[in-house]
């Protein structure tokens, strides 16, 4: 039973059904959030898509991002970090700028292509039980304020920031201190305005904003707002960046961003996903890519039905999510806090960025940090890289050869059969033309978990 079908909950229905575990999927509204919120994934992200078969459409609904310019109160670029647009370690471009409701489109027709998911739409959750071994839930239709209480082997909470459910598992949220208050506006231009293709950041401490450009003629702005500020004519805000253009405002929306992650995203039989777990500022363009790998992370485990399996998942994906909500906030605070002038923002940003522990891997490459707990080596935990191999005479990429369980990849000599778990694939120079696979395993036989992590290195 999964409760919300946000990105986060659609993504998990369709992992579910393609292992095979058929699931209810209830949303309070039948239709996906139409307002502004996503904009950018990272190419790691874009490999889940691939799990979850829609990568190619989303590809054709995004855009390679250029990667970051920090501009100061006058536009002046400052500073600039640029993503690579060719394809990356992981078989996609490193930043991928779309609009998230265009995702969400495409989770659910994958969704309406698989059996087993029942979607109910206009069901509202009001109650959670959980038992050793079991689940019970209960919801009310909208229609007709109808209630139903039905059993389930497991629940997945991934109803969002202000979760009905984590609230009924007893879990509370940690506040990691930050709060921020953004006027977020989508526009479409009556002509391209020229702009560079990454995100452009404005360090100005009196309207700190954000601005990128999102499809052909599609444009984001975000705007910092002053304690109780509210602002109702947008278009001066956006005019310094639209020359001679003029603008169709499409959605606008004022949002609080937050830092916070849940006690416990576990108890019993129900788990907490998404945004239900946690909440970041938007900074580096993370939070909905941390619900996606939540989902990546637990769905194979539930399916092995195995409890320490289980166990691990808060234990991987908590400090993971932690670290990468530590890093928007303190990208936030090095771009947009507390200075006046423009040299001294730009002195603090580049001494800020260079000194932060994973801030200067993250601002030069997309590879985020390695999971805890996964195992001793020092490449446990890591995503194995995914170049495009030869399988059965075609050019795929490696994922898509590995198929959904476990592999073994290994190279000149076969491993001790103990070694060996799931699909043992030999790595030749036949199957891995490009040399990258065999260069990043170095003779070693490497043991891929579900999720394509690395679980041993020997
Ligand atoms: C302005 C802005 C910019 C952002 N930019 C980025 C970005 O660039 N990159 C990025 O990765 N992330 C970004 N994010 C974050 C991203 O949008 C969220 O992390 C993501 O939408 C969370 O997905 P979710 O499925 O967990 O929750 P949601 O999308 O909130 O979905 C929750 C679902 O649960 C349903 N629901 C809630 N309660 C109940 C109930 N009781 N019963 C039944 N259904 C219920 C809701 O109707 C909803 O459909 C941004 C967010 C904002 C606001």
């Amino acid at each position: 039973m999964i409760v919300g079908a946000g990105p986060v909950g659609a993504a998990a229905a369709i992992l579910l059904a393609q292992r095979g575990v058929p699931c209810l999927l209830l949303d309070r509204y039948a239709e996906p959030y139409p307002l502004p919120r996503a904009v950018h994934v990272d190419d790691e992200v874009v490999r889940i898509l691939q799990e979850l078969g829609v990568a190619d459409e989303f590809l054709q609904v995004s855009r390679p991002g250029l990667g970051l310019r920090l501009l100061d109160g006058r536009h002046r670029v400052m500073a600039e970090f640029r993503r690579d647009t060719a394809t990356g370690p992981h078989g996609y471009p490193q930043a991928n700028m779309f609009d998230q409701p265009d995702l969400e489109r495409l989770l659910r027709a994958r969704l309406a292509t698989l059996d087993g998911v029942e979607f109910v739409g206009g069901a509202e959750v009001v109650g959670v039980s959980s038992a050793v071994s079991s689940a019970h839930v209960t919801y009310r239709l909208r229609r007709n304020g109808e209630e139903r209480t039905v059993p389930a082997a497991a629940v997945l909470g991934c109803d969002g920031a202000n979760s009905t459910v984590r609230g009924l598992i007893g879990a509370t949220l940690e506040d990691l201190r930050f709060e921020e208050r953004w006027l977020v506006v989508d526009g479409v231009c009556d002509r391209d305005l020229g702009a560079w293709g990454g995100v452009h950041q404005v360090c100005d401490p009196r309207r700190a904003a954000t601005f990128m450009q999102l499809g052909s003629l599609r444009y984001r702005w975000e705007f910092r707002l002053r304690p109780g500020e509210s602002i109702v004519d947008v278009q001066p805000l956006v005019a310094p960046w639209l020359g001679d253009a003029a603008v169709r405002i499409v959605r606008r929306a004022e949002y609080t961003f937050r830092a916070r992650v849940a006690d416990r995203w576990r108890s019993g039989r129900v788990f907490l996903l998404g945004d239900a777990a946690h909440q970041t500022p938007p900074f580096i363009g993370q939070g909905l890519g941390a619900g996606l790998r939540d989902a990546y992370n637990l769905v194979w485990k539930l399916a092995s039905d195995d409890e320490r399996l289980l166990d691990s998942y808060e234990r991987e994906r908590k400090p993971h999510a932690r670290a990468q909500i530590r890093l928007a906030i303190v990208a936030g605070w090095a771009m947009t806090g507390g200075q006046d002038r423009a040299a001294a923002v730009r002195r603090v940003v580049l001494g800020a960025i260079w000194r932060v522990p994973g801030l200067k891997g993250l601002a030069l490459r997309s590879t985020s940090p390695p999971l805890d707990h996964v195992g001793r080596d020092r490449r446990a935990g890591r995503l194995a890289p995914q170049p495009t191999v030869v399988w059965e005479g075609r050019e795929v990429r490696l994922d898509d050869a590995l198929g959904p369980g476990w592999a073994t990849l290994f190279g000149a000599r076969p491993p001790a059969p103990h070694l060996v778990r799931g699909r043992p694939i030999r790595v030749t120079p036949e199957f891995d033309p490009s040399g990258a696979l065999r260069r990043w395993m170095r003779g070693r036989t490497i043991v891929l978990r579900p999720d394509r992590v690395v679980h041993a290195a020997h």
